[in-house]
């Protein structure tokens, strides 16, 4: 069996064309039009490719976008004043403040400070709340992504036994929660986790978030299981080159799933366009004004 990729590259951008039509319409009939502020602290590189990439696609899907880069060594109660702006501004529905942060600022302290109206990233205590009582909630973007990702495979996911390797706050725990409110069997592995190939081989629906390049194989899955990979890799080739790659072994898994994200390609570009559709669905909630369908 070869297994049918999942491409979120293009369902991301079928995604984001949704939101342009989305926020044309806002402008159109409410005439507002919604705002991401987004605020990095220091020049951590990938942070800023991140940062410039939410930036573009917030332009691009019509929507205005407020940028924020402090140096490394602002102190945390600027931070904090600049986000009770931010939360006082009308004009901006949505905040993101891009972890990782600077050693002396308290990142516990900042996500808190954020209105939890406009906590885009989904990252607030009372969002996390919401998500885990099977509410309705800005729920974290990665997570959602691969929701999307996993329904294109199983429109109807009740009853699969889903499998999340990883329990961070921002993918794993999320992850296993938005999975449950979907009917699915959940179960949470992770690096205390002591025979994890018998826990994958039982997955329906494999989620991987552990950031261990490619340490799944494909001789573990379940044959015709659902693969959605979130690890982000990078590996070095030799001769100084380098590629990305996901927390499965790709060309293995592939003979054995029955769908499988790519990386790069699969959950990478579901992110932002989900940060979008967050604040989208912010600035309408915000409003008091029916979001339209996305
Ligand atoms: P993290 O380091 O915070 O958490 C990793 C989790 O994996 C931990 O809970 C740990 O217990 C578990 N783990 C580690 N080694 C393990 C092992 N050998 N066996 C089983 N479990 C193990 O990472 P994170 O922030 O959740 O990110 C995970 C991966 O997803 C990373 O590769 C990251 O780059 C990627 N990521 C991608 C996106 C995206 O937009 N596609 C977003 C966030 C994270």
């Amino acid at each position: 069996m070869t297994a049918r990729i999942i491409d979120g590259k293009a369902t991301a951008e079928a995604l984001r064309a949704r939101i342009r039509q989305a926020v044309v319409t806002l402008e159109k009939s409410h005439g507002f039009k919604p705002g991401l502020a987004v605020v990095l602290v220091g020049e951590d590189p990938a942070s800023l490719v991140y940062v410039r990439s939410k930036g573009k696609q917030t332009i691009e899907a019509g929507m205005a976008s407020f940028e924020y880069t402090l140096p490394v060594d602002t102190p945390e109660t600027e931070l904090l004043a600049l986000v009770d702006r931010l939360n006082r501004n009308p004009d901006v529905d949505g905040i993101l403040v891009q972890m990782p942060m600077p050693k002396h600022i308290d990142a516990k302290k900042v996500i808190e400070a954020i209105d939890p109206a406009k906590d885009v990233d989904g990252f607030h205590p009372l969002n996390v709340g919401r998500v885990a009582n099977g509410e309705h909630a800005l729920a974290p973007c990665t997570p959602t992504g691969c929701l999307i990702l996993a329904m294109l495979a199983a429109p109807n996911l009740a009853g699969l036994e889903a499998v999340v390797v990883g329990r961070s706050n921002i993918v794993g725990k999320p992850m296993a929660q938005l999975l449950l409110a979907q009917d699915c069997t959940v179960t949470t592995a992770h690096s205390r986790t002591r025979d994890l190939k018998a826990v994958i081989s039982r997955a329906d629906l494999l989620i991987a978030a552990l950031g261990k390049p490619q340490l799944i194989k494909g001789d573990w899955l379940k044959p015709g299981a659902i693969v959605i990979d979130v690890g982000i890799n990078r590996i070095d080739l030799g001769n100084g080159k380098s590629r990305l790659v996901g927390d499965v072994d790709f060309d293995s898994a592939i003979e054995r799933a029955g769908a499988i994200t790519p990386v790069p390609g699969g959950v990478g570009p579901m992110t932002i366009a989900c940060l979008l559709r967050n604040t989208v669905e912010a600035a309408c909630t915000r409003r008091n004004v029916a979001m339209p369908a996305i």
